[in-house]
Order: C-alpha cells, then sequence, then structure tokens
C-alpha cells in the first residue's frame, strides 16, 4: 500500500465479492428523512481475516457513515505500538468506529463519534489525520496561546512523518475490531472497568420496526 494513503482493500482478480445493499427502516439521524441504505461488502485482509464493510446512506441529505466490522470480533482489546523509525511508519492499523486512537506525545486523542468513520491505513496515515486536526487548530484556534501550541504541534508532527521523532500509538476498543498490525505491537485485553471508561461510539441507531427515531446521541 502507498504509505500515508488510506486503502479499500478491494480483490486484485476479476472477481468481485458480492455488494448486498437493503433499505433500512429507520430514519437519517441526520435529516431525518425516512428510508436509509445499508451497503454490505465482505473482505478478506491479508494477513488479518475476514472483516464486512459496511456503508450506510441517506439519500435525501448525503449522509454517510461506513464501518467495518472484523468477523472474528473478540474482547475489548488494546494495542499500543512504539514507532521507532520510518518502517514502523508502515505498521498496518485497522480502525474501527468505535475506537479510541492516541499519540501521547503529541498529547492527541481521536475518540469515536458520530462522523467518526473507520478505516484501513497505516501508522503514518494517523498521523496524517492528526495532522489534519492540527492544521485548522492552528489557523482556526480560538486563542493566540491555542494557535502557538497546535503550530508547535505540528512541527513535532512534521519529524514524526518523517521517521525522526519516535512516538506512541495507542488503539482501545471496545467492539475489539480495531488493531496495529506489527510484530513489536503489544496487543492486552481491557479489563471491564477500562473498556466502560472509554466512550462508546456515540452514534446510535434505533432499528426496532416501529421507532420513527433515530437517534444521534453524544
Ligand atoms: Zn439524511
Amino acid at each position: 500500500m502507498e504509505r500515508g494513503d488510506d486503502v479499500c482493500p478491494v480483490p486484485e482478480s476479476g472477481d468481485l465479492p458480492p455488494v448486498s445493499e437493503i433499505t433500512i427502516d429507520t430514519s437519517c439521524p441526520a435529516c431525518g428523512a425516512p428510508g436509509l441504505r445499508m451497503r454490505s461488502l465482505a473482505l478478506e485482509i491479508p494477513y488479518f481475516g475476514g472483516a464486512l464493510q459496511t456503508t450506510i446512506l441517506c439519500g435525501a441529505c448525503g449522509f454517510r457513515h461506513a464501518d467495518v466490522l472484523l468477523t472474528n470480533e473478540g474482547p475489548p482489546t488494546r494495542h499500543r505500538l512504539r514507532v521507532r523509525g520510518s518502517s514502523d511508519l508502515n505498521a498496518r492499523v485497522v480502525r474501527s468506529s468505535s475506537c479510541t486512537v492516541r499519540v501521547p506525545e503529541l498529547g492527541a486523542v481521536m475518540e469515536p463519534s458520530m462522523r467518526s468513520e473507520s478505516f484501513i491505513s497505516n501508522a503514518e496515515g494517523v498521523l496524517r489525520r492528526f495532522r489534519g486536526v492540527f492544521e485548522f487548530l492552528a489557523r482556526n484556534g480560538d486563542s493566540e496561546a491555542r494557535r502557538r501550541a497546535a503550530r508547535k504541534s505540528l512541527g513535532v508532527l512534521e519529524r514524526m512523518i518523517d521517521g525522526r521523532e519516535p512516538f506512541t500509538l495507542v488503539l482501545e476498543d471496545p467492539s475489539g475490531n480495531s488493531a496495529i498490525l506489527h510484530e513489536a505491537a503489544e496487543v492486552r485485553t481491557l479489563s471491564e472497568r477500562e473498556a466502560r471508561r472509554l466512550k462508546q461510539n456515540s452514534f446510535t441507531m434505533d432499528l426496532r420496526p416501529d421507532a420513527s427515531r433515530a437517534r444521534a446521541s453524544r
């Protein structure tokens, strides 16, 4: 894969996996229009096993929410990798929408939210996502002190992206659906208490047939 690019794993052969599309009986959490569509695609991720990529789409407003579910979903897990140089930046990262991503050296946290999407990328791709946030803060932070702090973090981020500054990447996922695929990654099960402390994915949908309310809560 290209460094820093998010990828949608598509099989190289001509036989594409089947995409199924159904209409689900719930209304859009963004605009309230009834009848969302859900597409799902079965994937085989190299070295990782089966996965199901789902995308929920609203035809009225364009709302879109993508997720990747690993078929071998397990207990809540924490993956931690010390990135020591540029070769570690290629470590593959699978992040589900319920996963909290941290880079402690930056004080940066990506928490699950209604808009958080799952992605399959690598450690460098995660840094580039954080860079986008810090660039925004460097321009639009609500005080000069915050804008200056964001600019300083951007300098550190650039050195991390170049492989010149070691850092730690931590993924914590109560659904056990996220992973860092690297031989040096430490993996452990989260205790029930630790899992409860994590923010749960705040995008919730009520799929009862009589429910006209799909909830988007914080
Ligand atoms: Zn909508």
